[in-house]
């Protein structure tokens, strides 16, 4: 697989990130819940080494419910504050806000010791491209918030978003870029579907999923294709158009077809709730 990338445009968005950073106490990392580390570029923590950090596990509808919580602990364990949401619902906002002022006792104690009362907290969220920031901004905020002005002291143009008398969010996210360490990073990103299908492959894509799903997922396909699992992916796939009459002229299996419903109905979450890497063992 071969993914361009705009260099000139990562760089932009890495200096301003490198500025709004300085204006904020805290961290807000979107990262997908179906891959919690695919989704992530390690540079946003050199970025943003000396301040709060609070991991949200974003779209933890769609993925495995017992891998949430593994993911939950493997990020605690790194030092995170972390809470699984889905960024279109209310249920966790008020959890959010709470960990947030967590997360930031120290500054919130500081200023109490030098008198300094009321000083909201300040955070900005960041993520990959397509991980939830714009939905996590209207839902956490919602309408009823107040935009701030300029303010002296404040970068020109920057809104912050007033959430109550303790929380200031910035109102536009930071964008970070994924990184292809490897090939199954770029696997996994394009399974969520944050690279642009026009340039993938979604019949060699859709294999690569089946066979994800017949390791970690034994039973799935068979419960929702009612096809023989226990053979090459390409089968499947082809038992898999059968069921769903995915044919073509000539009544051939549209294998293409099948692999573009098997993809979608991944994405959308009707095959199951289903992550695709799972933490790494930690000490
Ligand atoms: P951004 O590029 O990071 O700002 O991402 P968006 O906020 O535009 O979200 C991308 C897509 O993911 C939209 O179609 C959202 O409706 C969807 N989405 C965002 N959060 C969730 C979530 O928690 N669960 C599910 N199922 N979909 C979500």
């Amino acid at each position: 697989m071969h993914f361009q990338w705009y260099p000139g445009h990562m760089t932009k968005a890495k200096r301003q990130m490198q500025e709004d950073i300085k204006l904020i106490d805290l961290v807000i990392e979107l990262v997908d819940a179906r891959i919690p580390l695919s989704s992530r570029n390690p540079d946003i923590d050199e970025l943003g080494k000396h301040k709060a950090r609070l991991i949200l596990l974003n779209k933890s509808d769609l993925a495995d419910p017992k891998q949430n919580e593994a993911w939950s602990a493997y990020f605690k364990s790194k030092g995170f504050f972390v809470v699984k949401i889905d960024a279109r619902r209310r249920n966790e906002m008020k959890t959010i806000q709470n960990v947030i002022l967590e997360a930031c006792s120290e500054k919130i104690e500081r200023d109490r010791k030098r008198g300094i009362k009321n000083r909201p907290v300040r955070a900005m969220v960041v993520g990959i491209p397509n991980v939830g920031k714009s939905t996590f901004i209207n839902t956490f905020a919602g309408k009823a918030c107040a935009k701030t002005g300029n303010k002296p002291g404040v970068t020109k143009g920057k809104q912050w978003i007033r959430l109550n008398k303790n929380v200031e969010l910035l109102d536009t996210p930071g964008i970070l870029w994924p990184k292809f360490d490897d090939q199954m990073v770029g696997l996994r990103l394009a399974l969520i579907g944050s690279i642009k299908d026009e340039i993938l492959n979604i019949d060699e894509l859709s294999l690569n999923l089946i066979e994800l799903l017949q390791k970690y997922y034994p039973g799935m396909l068979r419960s929702r294709y009612e096809v023989d699992e226990d053979q090459e992916p390409v089968k499947v796939l082809e038992q898999t158009a059968v069921r769903r009459n995915c044919i073509q002229k000539g009544n051939e299996p549209d294998y293409s077809k099948a692999a573009s419903l098997v993809i979608d109905e991944f994405r959308s979450g009707r095959i199951g709730k289903i992550t695709l890497e799972f933490p790494p063992v930690t000490d």
